[in-house]
């Protein structure tokens, strides 16, 4: 829900204008002239704080639109992570995500001030993994087989990617998983990303019992209905969605390469099944091709918002914060990803 009242004048006329041209297009009924003009002044103090500040925004793909506007970098998390470790003449990185990729910004950035507009902005993904229950089946797999690695989807905690020999995203989680040396993966804490993985590897991939609530609620069912209407519509879908979804889509990409695909591929018209935040950003993007969504909403990810963001710079919060031990094992796990799955 969003709480933000809109201002009696808008100070930013011709950009509060634009903004209701371009929004406005993606859902005219909650984009209206009066929010969009409190929104350019919003956005206007946001990017006068961050000269102020000498901060940066990073930005998930699956923010609003409207954090887009503010955003420095906007990518999956493989993308931000690389960003992130790059991050040169800036004191601040503020991080319109979810906490486990602020945590991620903050292990390549230990002297920079890392903020999450909102601390309650979790995973479900994330939340299903502890670093004691992942020492515990580690240490009752190792046994059974001496040669096991464990890979951790960026979707946790960093504590237990300090556990973990390496991490992966959606993107390159096969590359990593094929590179590593080792037969058997002890890979968390996605199941269905795990399922994906186990079609791209001749290696034994033991899953951990995980899901992205977004992902995993979206059925086979509502994607044929909605694809029905839609005679050539390409489906296209995130691995972290079931298998009987991926087994009806013809792409299964992270939302990095969905943006590329859709940019480049000589079809119009794309069915795409992941959170709505990136059909926003293809709509916006790529405006000459039609998108229609067959996706679910982030409860996490929509937490953040601009009048969050704004706050978070003004007074500086939320601050992550990360032990040195979990900080350096975290690093040289993200590391070994970069590496490997480039
Ligand atoms: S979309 Fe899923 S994996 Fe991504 S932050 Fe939300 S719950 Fe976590």
């Amino acid at each position: 829900m969003n709480t933000q009242q809109p201002s009696d004048a808008a100070a930013h006329p011709d950009a509060a204008a634009q903004l209701h041209h371009r929004l406005g297009a993606l859902d005219p009924d909650n984009y209206t002239a009066e929010k969009c003009a409190h929104y350019a002044d919003q956005i206007a103090e946001i990017r006068e704080l961050k000269r102020e500040r000498r901060a940066v925004v990073l930005a998930h793909n699956y923010q609003r639109p409207e954090i887009f506007e503010v955003a420095d970098f906007i990518g999956d998390s493989f993308e931000l992570a690389r960003n992130s470790r790059e991050v040169r003449d800036a004191e601040v990185i503020v991080f319109c995500g979810v906490h486990f990729m602020a945590e991620t910004a903050k292990v390549f950035n230990p002297e920079r001030k890392v903020l999450l507009p909102d601390m309650r902005a979790g995973c479900s993904l994330a939340e299903s993994v502890t670093a004691e229950a992942l020492a515990d089946r580690r240490d009752e797999l190792l046994p059974l087989y001496p040669d096991l690695k464990i890979v951790s989807y960026v979707n946790c905690t960093a504590d237990v990617k300090a556990l973990s020999d390496a991490c992966c995203t959606s993107a390159n989680a096969a590359r990593v998983v094929n590179a590593i040396d080792s037969d058997h993966i002890l890979f968390v804490p996605d199941q269905n990303l795990a399922n994906y993985v186990q079609t791209q590897t001749a290696k034994q991939i033991i899953s951990w019992d995980g899901n992205c609530y977004v992902h995993h609620q979206i059925t086979p069912e509502e994607v044929l209905k909605v694809k029905a209407g839609m005679p050539g519509v390409i489906v296209i879908a995130h691995p972290e969605c079931r298998k009987d979804v991926l087994a009806i889509a013809d792409e299964v990409l992270s939302t990095s390469a969905m943006m590329r695909y859709a940019k480049e591929s000589p079809a119009d018209k794309f069915l795409i099944v992941t959170e709505c935040g990136l059909s926003d950003r293809l709509l916006l993007e790529v405006p000459n091709k039609h998108f229609y969504k067959a996706c679910k909403l982030c409860r996490y990810m929509k937490m953040i918002t601009l009048e969050g963001t704004l706050d978070s710079l003004r007074h500086l919060r939320y601050a992550i914060e990360l032990p040195d031990d979990v900080r350096a094992g975290a690093k040289r796990a993200l590391e070994r990803m970069l590496e490997l799955g480039a």
